[in-house]
């Protein structure tokens, strides 16, 4: 297994994962270690030695000759596989408004960003990919337990005033995990009415929304995350379509990785030449701690994919979680599309976000994170 990713992280030297680093540096040490134990015995039968003291430095020699070689072609061969990875990406997105974004969990570096004005320079509403906020929130917080149900008929009554969900006819009775792979809106207006509008300010705060990602890119924007929000604005902000709340792809990339990998908050690093991928060292910006509140919001993403408004990013011999979002925009009655989502599932090694204006997450950014993982899996 060889993961598209620099030195860096994981513990690599020159882009070689340690395990396989090891294994071709034993095999070499024994070889050389053969040549040497020859010449050795050549010599001790003759009068004449000609490898004596030079012997430390011969074998020395022979390691430097076999393992920087064999590790730095890898680094180099990694760097050209990124460069066609991001080419397929550029792809898959073709003639689209859009972004599409991939990044290593386990360190932060961005392996793709087709689009870098609305991937990291435009912030708009995340819609319900914010949905994986507020359902740590609500475990967090004991608001819920994974189990509760909360009925869906298509619509709920809030205050006085009528919330729908997508689904017209209704989605029945919903626990946590059916709602994150459902998307299903009446469950989290229903959830979440209780929930201190406070909590959910801390969760986005917990995650950087509202501040720069950092990242070694110029004109980033910073996003925006509620200060203060009224009762009703709560609902809003519940599924991601509060007034005051918007987020760059970038942003939402990183949230998505630290799900990932169980709480790092990388600053993203966006490499444009071998160099600046040689030299990349990852930089952890803040370390969340996750109760099992993690694992059921990781296991509702599963089911989304599996079953749920996310199946188009379903592959055949991997798992992929993921959720998707349909955010409305400021102004107007279009809809922009989501998905945001990691594989495999089980150790996850990379994280993707496919941004598109005009369109739908279940039906246009679903199938296109679809080919994005299709399409990195067959280069690893
Ligand atoms: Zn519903």
């Amino acid at each position: 297994m060889r993961p598209l990713q620099s030195a860096e992280g994981v513990g690599l030297k020159c882009g070689m994962p340690l395990k396989r680093h090891y294994e071709t540096a034993k095999s070499q040490v024994l070889v050389a270690h053969g040549w040497l134990e020859g010449l050795n015995m050549i010599s001790s039968v003759g009068f004449f030695n000609p490898w004596g003291r030079k012997r430390n430095l011969c074998f020395v020699l022979s390691l430097v000759v076999f393992l920087l070689p064999a590790s730095c072609t890898n680094q180099s061969n990694n760097y050209t596989r990124l460069l066609t990875f991001r080419k397929k990406c550029a792809e898959i997105l073709g003639s689209r408004s859009g972004a599409i974004l991939a990044m290593n969990p386990r360190n932060g570096l961005v392996l793709a960003l087709v689009n870098e004005k609305l991937g990291v320079q435009s912030s708009t509403r995340p819609g319900s990919t914010f949905k994986i906020v507020t359902a740590l929130t609500l475990l967090k917080n004991g608001i819920v337990t994974p189990t509760d149900q909360f009925v869906c008929n298509g619509q709920v009554e809030i205050r006085g005033k009528i919330h729908r969900c997508w689904l017209r006819e209704g989605h029945g009775e919903q626990n946590l995990l059916q709602a994150i792979a459902n998307s299903c809106n009446a469950y989290f207006y229903q959830a979440g009415e209780s929930m201190p509008a406070e909590a959910l300010q801390t969760a986005a705060r917990q995650f950087h929304l509202g501040e720069c990602t950092g990242i070694n890119l110029a004109g980033e924007d910073c996003g925006e995350a509620p200060e203060w929000f009224s009762p009703e604005e709560k609902i809003h902000f519940i599924v991601g379509q509060a007034r005051a709340l918007a987020v760059t792809p970038m942003q939402m990339l990183r949230l998505i990785a630290a799900i990932a990998n169980g709480g790092s908050l990388y600053r993203p690093f966006y490499p444009t030449s071998q160099r600046e991928f040689k030299k990349f060292r990852s930089e952890v910006v803040e370390m969340i701690h996750f109760g099992d509140e993690l694992r059921i919001i990781k296991e509702g993403m599963r089911q989304s994919v599996a079953y749920g408004t996310s199946v188009g990013a379903k592959l055949v011999n991997l798992i992929v979680a993921g959720k998707t979002g349909t955010a409305s925009e400021y102004f107007g009655t279009k809809t922009d599309a989501w998905f945001v989502g990691f594989a495999p599932f089980e150790k996850p090694e990379i994280a993707i976000v496919v941004f598109l204006e005009n369109g739908r997450g279940a039906s246009d950014a679903a199938p296109l994170a679809k080919e994005v993982l299709n399409s990195y899996f067959r280069l690893r």
